[in-house]
């Protein structure tokens, strides 16, 4: 019975704190993760919860091999590696600061390090147990770093041109109003995905882009201006903004044909309707990781598909886009999970072409 116990105790305190920890995410998890820049590895949403239940439970059995054989030595060491990736949910998701998560997850893969190499010393099994959760949290790490680097280090953008436009008066940028109610996509798109997608992420783009632009040469700059000159995480803010207003754009409950001129542009460009659409349903299916699939013409006229990484933009390559599909997990996890096929299915019940060809610039029907 002490020996039941002695597991028992331990792996119920690490699902209490996994629970209290999972709470605290809840409101960064729904609104704030999922508007970031991920790594491509990154696995889709719902595997982090399957897993750490996982990981507690083999947390606790570890050092419960330990203590039914009556060794607390290590009690104090695993119960600070404990407090140290509870302090982890509170650093990177309560407090939203993936520099202070990255931080404190840094300083749990040296304990949980330390731990392992000492469990090894004592009990096999205890280390063991262990060295699962040593790798996740490696690949946690990883993930970590890569949400830092990629939203809040203003270097990486390759694209970034130096000196702004200069403006004279600061612009609130705001909303976009839809065209539709938020229950009108339904089934093909549900209220719920749009009360998040357009209503809690689009909005968190909104407040960022906000904050960020505030004592900066960009202020007062249009979107357009913005997407193309700026770079860093006021660069990703604004291009969102400016991608999502054209995806939610191009949305319509009640879809039409496609108009003369686009018809005739996209037959010309492709050989036929259904190419153009196995195309940018194929590139839409294989773009790896967060993105945006486009339908774009250039300064010519000619229309082709392109796909971007992350938060960026046909515009930083001279081309006008008429068309943007969002093939972020966020997009779709609601209604689809992880099934991208299937958005990008019920996506194409929902275009509006004659918004596609009111953006054309060389129609020449
Ligand atoms: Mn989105």
């Amino acid at each position: 019975m002490k020996k039941f116990l002695s597991y028992l105790l331990p792996v119920l305190l690490c699902i209490a704190m996994g629970w209290i920890a999972s709470l605290l995410q809840t409101s960064a998890l729904i609104e704030w993760y999922p508007t970031l820049n991920h790594s491509p590895l990154s696995p889709p949403a719902y595997i982090f919860p399957i897993a750490w239940a996982i990981l507690y439970v083999l947390m606790g059995l570890s050092i419960g091999s330990l203590i039914s054989r009556g060794d607390m030595s290590l009690v104090k060491l695993w119960l600070f590696q404990l407090l140290i990736n509870f302090l982890w949910s509170i650093t990177f998701f309560a407090l939203r600061s993936p520099f202070a998560g990255l931080i404190t997850i840094l300083i749990l893969d040296v304990a949980v390090l330390t731990y392992i190499i000492y469990a090894f010393a004592r009990r096999a099994l205890a280390a063991w147990l262990f060295i699962p959760y040593f790798l996740w949290l490696l690949f946690a790490t990883y993930l970590s770093g890569y949400i830092y680097i990629n939203n809040f280090d203003s270097t990486y953008n390759a694209y970034a041109q130096t000196a702004p436009a200069t403006a004279t008066k600061s612009i609130t940028y705001t909303l976009p109003p839809l065209r539709y109610a938020h229950d009108a996509l339904a089934p093909l798109m549900s209220s719920e995905t749009i009360d998040y997608h357009y209503g809690k992420h689009l909005r968190g783009y909104i407040d960022n882009l906000n904050r960020l632009i505030v004592s900066t040469p960009y202020e007062g700059l249009t979107l357009d201006q913005l997407v193309v000159q700026s770079d860093g995480a006021l660069f990703n803010n604004a291009a969102q903004v400016w991608n999502h207003t054209l995806f939610f754009d191009g949305l319509t409950p009640s879809q039409g044909e496609i108009p003369d001129g686009l018809e005739h542009a996209i037959v010309r460009d492709f050989g036929s309707v259904e190419e153009f659409r196995r195309q940018f349903t194929q590139a839409a299916n294989s773009l790896f990781g967060s993105g945006w699939v486009w339908l774009v013409e250039n300064d010519k006229g000619e229309l082709s598909i392109i796909t971007t990484t992350n938060a960026d933009n046909p515009l930083r390559r001279g081309l006008n886009p008429l068309l943007t599909l969002d093939v972020w997990e966020h997009a779709y996890y609601i209604d689809h999970r992880n099934r991208r096929a299937d958005f990008i299915e019920a996506w194409w019940g929902l275009v509006d072409w004659e918004q596609a060809e009111r953006r054309m610039l060389h129609n020449q029907q």
